[in-house]
This record gives structure tokens, sequence and C-alpha cells, in this order.
């Protein structure tokens, strides 16, 4: 952690310590670490006796295989939540439009305090803890807490390690690094179960997501040329088989495993128009700047876009004729 991180925990800690009421955001359609990471340090600050609210924009809806995370009664739907709040704390979250209608609350807040991982963040938020080598948005909760010194019991662990574990890929990706497995001990020994929270994460689905999978595959296109595998998931697959968007988030990592490809491209098109990119590499190919270009963001192997206009068939061939120059 350099230098400039550890001013801005200092600076992050202190902003929260000095608060009593708390307004905690995450990016929309939360992953585990963005919901991970809310909600282990909102309920070390409930412990903390402060008043907490934590939210995210529209759709207000928990993907089913993170409901089993502690602390989700401290979510309240994003109209409740407090308009111009004294402190705001955001998670995971690279920019004010990732936080959908919650963009204007945080726009308003007194204090607005960014804690996360991403690339190149918007210049947003008066405190900025941002460290774009740290794996996951939880480690930095984990030091913030450390740097608060508050206690981390068995539930602030679980949220902690849910983050850790969703945003590595179960330590598999090459942001994992020592200290990522040393924090994973500590919660361990916290009270985390690792194999429950996996169980819970990559271990159960329902059947429907077998068949749309099936449907998404059975669509899926290479072209060897440009090394990208891809292909559309659409929200009449979902209805066909009883199942949500909440329940696809791990999809993508079925596409990525065609070795041919060094970009896998999953194109989720909703039934209003609008299409969500999911892009992965395997190395070579920089996704977050790709992201970027269409609008979105991420991380170098690992990023997204909201796209609209245009169908998913042309928005996967502008992708595969984008991929050579992030290379
Ligand atoms: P996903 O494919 O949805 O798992 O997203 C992978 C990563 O891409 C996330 O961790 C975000 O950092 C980023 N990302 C996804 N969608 C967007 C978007 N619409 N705008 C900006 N960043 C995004
Ligand atoms: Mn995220
Ligand atoms: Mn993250």
């Amino acid at each position: 952690m350099g230098d400039q991180v550890t001013g801005a925990l200092q600076a992050a800690a202190e902003a929260i310590r000095n608060a009593d009421r708390l307004a905690l955001a995450c990016h929309v359609g939360p992953d585990g670490d963005a919901l991970g990471s809310m909600l282990g340090l909102g309920l070390a600050a409930r412990n903390a006796g402060k008043e907490v609210v934590a939210s995210f924009g529209t759709p207000f809806d928990v993907a089913p295989p993170l409901r089993f995370l502690p602390g989700l009664d401290l979510l309240v739907p994003p109209a409740d939540f407090p308009e111009e709040p004294a402190v705001m704390v955001v998670f995971d979250c690279s920019s004010a439009d990732r936080l959908g209608e919650l963009g204007a609350n945080a726009g308003k807040a007194g204090t607005l305090v960014v804690v996360d991982h991403h690339v190149s963040p918007d210049d947003f938020g008066h405190v900025a803890l941002i460290d774009s080598t740290s794996a996951s948005t939880g480690e930095l909760v984990h030091a913030l807490l450390g740097e608060l010194g508050w206690p981390i019991d068995a539930g602030i662990a679980e949220c902690l390690l849910t983050a850790i574990i969703t945003d590595t890929g179960r330590f598999q990706y090459q942001a994992t690094k020592p200290e990522t497995l040393r924090i994973a001990a500590r919660l361990m020994e916290a009270g985390a179960v690792p194999s429950k929270i996996t169980q819970n994460v990559y271990e159960k689905t329902p059947f429907g997501y077998l068949k749309a999978a099936g449907a998404a595959l059975e669509r899926a296109t290479l072209h060897p040329e440009e090394g990208v595998v891809a292909t559309v998931l659409h929200e009449d697959d979902l209805e066909a088989n009883g199942i949500d968007w909440g329940d696809t988030d791990n999809l993508i990592d079925l596409i990525r495993l065609a070795e041919e490809a060094d970009v896998a491209v999953l194109a989720k098109v909703f039934r209003d128009g609008r299409i969500k990119l999911s892009m992965r590499s395997r190395g070579a190919t920089d996704v977050g700047g790709l992201a970027r270009a269409l609008g979105g963001g991420g991380h170098r192997l690992a990023a997204g876009a909201t796209l609209t206009g245009e169908t998913p068939e042309e928005v996967i061939q502008k992708v595969v004729s984008m991929v050579e120059d992030y290379r």
C-alpha cells in the first residue's frame, strides 16, 4: 500500500469515525465485492453505534446467490436514501453514473468517501481511498476497519471474504496477491467459512439457469482471427426458464473457457433495448480500455458497458473490430 493510499486510509477513517450517521452505497447491479464491502463496513459501523443505511440504484434487487449475506437488513430502497447525506461512503464504484439514481445523492453529500480499486476512476469524492493494485474493494474495507480499530466479527468477516472471493474468482485471477491470502486467512480466523460462501455463490443455481446457459452456449460464435468468443442472452431466455438476470452472473465464466479466444463477450439483451456487455480477457487484451471506449468501465481483464440503439450482433461485431487496438 503506497503513501498516498495510507494517507487516504487515515482521512477516510476520520470522516467515518466522526459521523453519527452513515449513508452507504455501491454500484448498480451489485456483485459480491460491491455488496460484501458495503455490508461489511455497515455492520461494523452499526456495532460502533452509528446509524447506518445502505442502498444501491434501481433495480433494487439482491442477486439470489448473494442473499445469504449478513447485514441485508441495512438495505433501504434508493427512494428512502438520505437526499443530502452528511457523510456518504461509496464502494466498488468508479464514477457517479455507476451509482444510478444515487449519483444525485452523492453529488449533494457533505463528505463523500470513495472506496474502490478501479484503474481510472472519475475524479469524484472528497476522500478517495482508491488502490488499483488491490484485487477487491473488500481488502480496502479490511484495511479501513483496521485503521478505525473496529472489531471484525463473524458476520463482517463473511461479507468481506465474499467480496474477496468473488472479485478474485476464488483466488485464481492475477490480481490475487500474498496479502490477499493473508487477509482471507484473518477473516477465516474471525469466523468466515469459505465453503459456505462458495457453495452459495458458485455451487448452486436454479435448474432453469442450465437451460438458459444452454441456449446461450448454443448461440456462441468464435471469431478465430480476432481471438474473440461471443454470445447473446435474451430476457426471453430468462422468462422461458423462470430465472432472473441475477442468476446469470457466472455465465461469462463458461463462455471464456474457449481456448481459441483471448476475449470473451456476453451481450445481455434487456426488453427495453439496453445491452449490457460483460467482457473478460485472458491477458493479451485490455478489455477495460475497450469498455471505456464504449462508455463503460472496469479492469484490464474484466470489464463491462451498457449500450443502446444497436442490435446485439452489431455490438459484438463492433467489439470484434476493436480488440486489435487494445492489445
Ligand atoms: P461484469 O461483467 O458485470 O461482472 O463486470 C465486470 C467489471 O466491469 C465490473 O467489476 C465493473 O468494474 C465493470 N463494469 C461492468 N459494467 C459496467 C458499466 N456499465 N460501466 C462501467 N463499468 C462496468
Ligand atoms: Mn464490482
Ligand atoms: Mn470490485
